[in-house]
């Protein structure tokens, strides 16, 4: 994804608040994970798209342990519209897989960067 405009290149592991998707472009295949072959045809060409944050909740849990020993950790994996299935957090005790979700991105704490945080959709 070399020469592309910041706003696209920029995912939140690089402090940018989105998913940068990659649509492959013989098969349409989209992936999230950098690869260097699309898995489904095994060809190079990728298109970058941003994906719009919206998703389905399939799998919640707790993390009661934490390195801060604050209050536990929402662990969510989310199938986004686009196909990809993404972790994230999630601050919501009552969310249960096949929920509509949305993402924010925010602050991780101790300043490094940012982490995707789902909620449900209104
Ligand atoms: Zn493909």
């Amino acid at each position: 994804m070399n020469g592309l405009p910041v706003d696209v290149a920029t995912d939140w592991t690089r402090g940018g608040p989105r998913f940068v998707l990659a649509v492959c472009d013989e098969c349409s295949n989209t992936s999230y994970l950098p690869a260097e072959h699309c898995s489904r045809c095994g060809a190079r060409g990728r298109t970058p798209r941003v994906a719009v944050g919206t998703g389905t909740c399939v799998a919640v849990t707790w993390v009661h342990v934490t390195v801060d020993g604050g209050d536990p950790a929402g662990l969510v994996l989310v199938e986004l519209d686009e196909g990809p299935v993404v972790m994230g957090r999630t601050a919501e005790r009552e969310l249960r897989p096949g929920d509509g979700v949305g993402v924010a991105f925010e602050p991780s704490g101790a300043g490094r960067g940012l982490v995707p945080v789902f909620s449900r959709k209104a």
